[in-house]
């Protein structure tokens, strides 16, 4: 660079950044500040604060993706100023959205993959709002026609996410969800025969719960209401919130039927930014056939130009997931997902037979069955000197994120640690893990708690 003068105004911007006085001075925090200052500084800034955010890739309590290649990032920000709601204007991202629905369609075996109805949502939650109002709509429309009154529904669920609850608030609908028991944590058709009558809108059953990672049996909950329309004339439908199964099950546990093979089945969320590989704010619902989607929950919109039909509680939404979500399909296709969520599963299994040699727990869910994770226990008989809350906590001091909480009604009783194995994991982060778990269990031999943290004071990790 050429010597000029200096002038008095720009004058700071031949200091060193944190030698200017938007470093040397806090920044405001709760009111808009009064001047401009260099971008680049203010980006730095913030990315300091941020440091101070977890590691996204030793977070093992989310169930999200937090691994994004290269190529994610060059059509994230390709994508930045495309909204997919107006279709018109961005008319191939409308269309990649329309084959990703048929991607899913035909993965969870749809009979009429090519031409049944589904959308992109913000994630599971919003996903789940569509399926439960789709299931409300239908019920309302068959209780007027048979004169009967429509003003008390309810819905049957497991022990469930908290967008299930949302729904049924939001949307004034009986939760009836089947509490946990100690031999039993799980929906089972016997618990939902025992709740629906004439009222229920559907049955809920979960595909990865959220708390033990297992798979609710879908057919065997589907077979019970097929039995129940036999004897008593109630046809009962079947939403499965798969927001992480739905991208496992059908690369590696295919023998497993709980989709769309059971005609019972009318509709299935899952989340993209989870085991969809996609980035954050993507999700999916897709009904079983168009028919399943009462026509009076789309809406028509013409201000955008065109005539778009459009279901979802959001307006206007990011593009660029949808894309990565396609780009996923088409990157790894059938056989790179079945390897990936192997790879996954197979790291759960380790880490779960691993822990079990520590001694001191009992496995709750082993690894093998439904999502990649494991979930322990401390044993009943033994007394480490420390509690899982305590554990977590100091694994915390190495980075690593791991969820210790107590389960649901009616097993608050019960505290367990949780892991999620999600693509970006590999083998050798597994055995740092083990080794850090090891010391940390050591140093609680040598500085024993004596009184352990509760839940609220350890942090409380959600649940996502
Ligand atoms: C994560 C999750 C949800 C909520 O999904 P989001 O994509 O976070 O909105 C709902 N149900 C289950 C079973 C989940 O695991």
């Amino acid at each position: 660079m050429a010597l000029h003068l200096v002038d008095s105004d720009k004058s700071e911007s031949i200091f060193d950044d944190y030698a200017q006085p938007a470093a040397t001075q806090a920044i405001p925090k709760y009111k808009l500040c009064n001047n401009s200052s260099d971008p680049e500084l203010v980006r730095n800034l913030l990315l300091d604060e941020l440091l101070l955010d977890g590691n996204a890739k030793q977070n093992l309590a989310t169930f999200c993706q937090t691994d994004l290649d290269s190529n994610i990032h060059v059509l994230m920000d390709k994508c930045l100023d495309k909204n997919m709601i107006d279709k018109d204007e961005y008319p191939q991202t409308a269309e990649i959205e329309n084959r990703c629905v048929h991607i899913l369609a035909d993965l969870w075996h749809s009979p009429q993959s090519a031409t049944t109805i589904g959308c992109s949502t913000t994630g599971s939650s919003e996903a789940a709002m569509l399926g439960g109002l789709a299931l409300k709509w239908k019920w309302r429309q068959r209780r007027e026609k048979e004169g009967k009154p429509t003003d008390k529904p309810n819905i049957i669920t497991g022990p469930v996410q908290i967008c299930w609850h949302k729904f049924a608030r939001y949307f004034d609908v009986e939760i009836r969800e089947i509490p946990m028991e100690h031999d039993r944590l799980l929906m089972t058709p016997e618990e939902v025969l025992k709740r629906v009558d004439e009222n229920t809108i559907g049955v809920v059953p979960t595909f990865g719960v959220t708390f033990t990672l297992e798979y609710e049996n879908v057919k065997a909950i589907s077979e019970a209401l097929d039995k129940l329309q036999e004897e008593k004339g109630l046809d009962i439908p079947i939403h499965v919130d798969a927001a992480s199964g739905g991208f496992i099950a059908p690369f590696i546990q295919e023998d497993i039927v709980w989709d769309f093979r059971l005609p019972r089945v009318k509709s299935i969320n899952a989340s993209g930014h989870k085991y969809g590989l996609s980035p954050l704010g993507v999700g999916w619902v897709v009904w079983r056939e168009k028919t399943d989607l009462p026509e009076d929950l789309i809406f028509r919109v013409n201000y955008l130009g065109g005539d778009m039909p459009t279901f979802a509680l959001n307006f206007s939404r990011p593009g660029g997931q949808i894309i990565a979500q396609y780009y996923n399909f088409i990157r790894h296709g059938r056989e790179g997902y079945k390897r990936i969520q192997q790879a996954c599963l197979d790291h759960g299994i380790y880490i779960a037979e691993e822990v079990k040699k520590l001694g001191l727990f009992d496995l709750l869910y082993d690894g093998k069955s439904a999502l990649p994770g494991a979930a322990w226990m401390l044993k009943k008989d033994v007394n480490p000197g420390f509690n899982l809350y305590d554990l977590s906590d100091r694994m915390r001091t190495r980075g690593w994120q791991i969820a210790s909480y107590s389960l649901p009604a009616n097993c608050e009783d019960m505290v367990i640690q949780r892991v999620l194995i999600r693509h970006g994991f590999s083998r050798d982060m597994a055995d740092l893990l083990i080794e850090d778990l090891k010391r940390c269990i050591d140093y609680f031999q040598k500085n024993p708690v004596t009184h352990g943290f509760t839940e609220k004071e350890a942090g409380g990790f959600n649940h996502s």
